[in-house]
């Protein structure tokens, strides 16, 4: 059996199983895709003390630091159950179950998709989903943000201060943001709010070049030109296969405490598959980091 077996290969799991393995402790990593969402990403100019990287890069420094410490990968592969007897047990889709003392859940998050055509297409050439992580790359150009949520709204109201103009657009007839952003947002010059609006298109050459939505009253076409857009409808963890195995949040985040301990003893969590506030590279490895020092209390006090 493991002392600590890592679910999931992001920078989270990364961190963990490094921050593990540096004890001198059993430690493996199972993971779908090593990476994670890093894998998808361009260009990334916030990890901190990089100026600037691109997502495989990373990925590929975060395999070979793992690779340090003799940790087990075993990448590729999907854990679809966890159970907890006299030890932690992980059953992989693969049929093999693994058995650890303790277990950190680092399975990350997705970002819901609007799917519509142009999206797959131009995703990292305008097609962004992160306005901390993107934002500046869109400097004095005109964007859109899909989603009149909290996100979509601090979205618009982050990138308005660094664009020249954001349109928002949302599906239902008014925003579903907090009123206090709705306000700040109605405030700011460089922002046109359309609501009704089914987005249709995003439209582009070798990158994007505007979008095209349907007003949902008047089924009245409309295009407006642009050079990026943000996807804002939703950021999904990857925790499905927990079912009711651990507390989660209404939206489906594990809820963890400071050490990065969930409600069931000798199991812990760490980066977008929490409840953390912010869902960063840089937050998910310093919170992988927490539950690997959470789980080796737990060892040396069980
Ligand atoms: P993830 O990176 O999502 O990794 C999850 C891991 O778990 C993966 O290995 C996955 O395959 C695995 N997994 C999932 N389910 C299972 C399962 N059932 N069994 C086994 N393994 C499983 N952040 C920044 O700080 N700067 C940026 O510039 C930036 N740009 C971004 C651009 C894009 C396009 C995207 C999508 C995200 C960006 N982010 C950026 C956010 C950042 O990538 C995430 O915050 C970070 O990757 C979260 O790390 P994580 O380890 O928690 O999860």
């Amino acid at each position: 059996p493991y002392d600590v077996l890592v679910v999931g290969g992001g920078p989270a799991g990364s961190s963990a199983a490094i921050y593990a393995a540096r004890k001198g402790i059993r430690t493996g990593i199972i993971a779908e895709r090593f990476g994670g969402q890093v894998m998808d990403t361009l260009a990334i100019e916030n990890f901190i003390s990089v100026k600037h990287t691109e997502g495989p890069k990373l990925v590929a420094s975060l395999e070979e630091h793992v690779k340090e410490y003799g940790v087990d990968i075993m990448n590729l592969q999907r854990a679809k159950r966890l159970e907890k007897k006299d030890m932690i047990e992980v059953a992989l889709e693969n049929g093999a179950v693994l058995k650890s003392k303790t277990v950190i859940i680092s399975t990350g998050a997705r970002w819901r998709n609007v799917n519509v055509p142009g999206e797959e297409e131009f995703k990292n050439k305008g097609v962004a989903y992160c306005a901390h992580c993107d934002g500046p790359l869109f400097e004095g150009k005109d964007v859109a943000v899909i989603g009149g949520g909290n996100s979509g709204i601090e979205a618009a109201i982050d990138l308005a201060g660094i664009v020249n103009h954001v349109t928002v657009i949302e599906f239902a007839p008014e925003l579903k943001a907090d009123a206090v952003l709705q306000e700040r947002l109605n405030s700011l010059p460089n922002v046109t709010v359309v609501t009704n609006a089914q987005t249709t298109e995003i439209t582009g050459a070798d990158k994007v070049n505007g979008i095209s939505y349907v007003d949902r009253a008047s089924s009245e076409e409309h295009h407006v030109e642009l050079q990026g857009v943000f996807v804002q409808i939703g950021l999904v963890p990857n925790t499905e296969w927990l079912k009711d195995t651990l507390e989660r949040t209404r939206f489906g985040e594990i809820v963890v405490d400071k050490h990065g301990a969930t409600n069931l003893p000798g199991v812990f969590a760490a980066g977008d598959c929490t409840d953390s506030a912010y869902k960063q590279i840089i937050i998910s490895m310093g919170s992988g980091a927490t539950a690997a020092l959470g789980a080796f209390d737990y060892l040396i006090r069980n």
